[in-house]
């Protein structure tokens, strides 16, 4: 039988955003239900140390997250594990379906449901996944030690991904389409100094090569974008770092998306095209993508929530309105 749940405010994703909107919104009384996901503690779980969260010169992201989740069970946000699958947005109250049978019906949802790490589309890539192609190497760069790694991408991603990746394999190439890398400064001055890493510049990853029998990874095959030549690689581990993409799968047909998949809020502010429903963090922002800033914008959805509910009559019947995509 499933259970019905009826909350003001319903918030969906357990990341730097949606937990700081439980801070605000419990604090503004207003009862909120936080349903985690299938990642709880959002993006910065993947990772190690974190070093531009302001007050922690450094603090490891597993542990940053714990500690946001329990301030925010601590003001009185009612934390649930659960994935929502469903969501209707298009009636009042709106309704939200979870993966465990609860439908949770609420008057205003704060999406915070972030970004998902992006994958090339490669069949050897695909073919390859969970055995010796990743996208996260804190989960598993442990299964490379001493052996040779190849890191694909020029982000703050990859290049954090590789220095960590230096700690257990024997060599970490890095395998970049351009000749110049868009990470911060400080990290790129890390990576160049650190005599396990390699660089493969302007070049992009051709095929994932390995074998059947057993199911592992031997190398990559990379061609140079300039020249046209074609080199392998040995390797035992892929971590493919290309970013990430908003997680607007269970909004696309229902609100204004834009920049490519990324929910449309009204400027300076976390207003979705239906009132009511509000967006925060990287599923509305292909900007900034920080924890900070992020957190910044779950603070602004819980008070948008909380100024948007008291200006509503106890009845919310408002229609919703039509949509428009960019
Ligand atoms: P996310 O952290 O992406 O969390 C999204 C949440 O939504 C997850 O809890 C997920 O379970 C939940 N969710 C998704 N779909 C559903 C659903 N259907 N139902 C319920 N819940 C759902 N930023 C920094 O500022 N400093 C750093 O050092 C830093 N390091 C990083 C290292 C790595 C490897 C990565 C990948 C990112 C890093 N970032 C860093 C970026 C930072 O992690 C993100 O900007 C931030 O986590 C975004 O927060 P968010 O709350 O918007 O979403
Ligand atoms: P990103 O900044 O978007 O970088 C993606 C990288 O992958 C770019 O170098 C891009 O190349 C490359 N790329 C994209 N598509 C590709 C393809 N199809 N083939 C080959 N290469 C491809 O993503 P990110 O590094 O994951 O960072 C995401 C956000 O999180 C950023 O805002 C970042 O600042 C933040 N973050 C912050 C920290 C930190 O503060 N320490 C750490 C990690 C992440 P081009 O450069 O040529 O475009």
């Amino acid at each position: 039988m499933s259970d019905t749940r009826h909350t003001k405010v319903l918030i969906i994703g357990s990341g730097p955003a949606g937990y700081t909107a439980g801070v605000y919104a419990a604090r503004a009384m207003l009862s909120p239900i936080l349903v985690q996901g299938i990642e709880p503690g959002g993006q910065l779980t993947t990772t190690t140390d974190v070093e531009n969260w302001p007050g922690q010169s450094s603090v490891q992201g597993p542990e940053l997250m714990v500690a946001m989740e329990a301030h925010a069970k601590a003001m009185g946000t009612e934390i649930i594990s659960d994935i929502i699958t469903e969501l209707d947005l298009q009636n009042r109250p709106f309704t939200a379906k979870g993966d465990s049978g609860t439908v949770y019906t609420a008057d205003a949802i704060i999406l915070a449901t972030g970004a998902r790490a992006k994958w090339l589309g490669l069949p050897s890539e695909d073919k390859f996944k969970g055995f010796g192609v990743s996208a996260c190497a804190t989960c598993d760069g442990f299964f490379y030690r001493e052996k040779p790694i190849v890191v694909i991408g020029g982000g703050n991603t990859a290049v954090e991904e590789a220095l960590f990746l230096t700690n257990f394999g024997s060599k970490v190439t890095v395998v970049h389409r351009r000749d110049e890398l868009r990470a911060e400064k400080i990290l790129i001055d890390r990576l160049m100094k650190n005599p396990k890493v390699e660089m493969a510049w302007d070049s992009v990853l051709k095929e994932v090569v390995g074998t059947d029998m057993p199911m592992g990874v031997t190398g990559v095959k990379i061609e140079n974008v300039k020249t046209g030549a074609e080199t392998e690689i040995t390797a035992d581990g892929v971590f493919i770092a290309i970013g990430h993409a908003p997680a607007s799968d269970l909004v696309k047909d229902q609100l204004e998306l834009h920049n490519g998949g990324y929910v449309k809020v009204e400027p300076g502010s976390t207003r979705t095209s239906i009132p009511g429903v509000f967006a925060a963090g990287d599923l509305t922002d292909h900007v900034y993508r920080q924890a900070v800033t992020s957190a910044g914008m779950g603070c602004m959805a819980a008070l948008d929530a909380e100024h948007w509910l008291a200006a509503q009559d106890d009845d919310i019947t408002d229609p919703v309105p039509e949509m428009s995509q960019e």
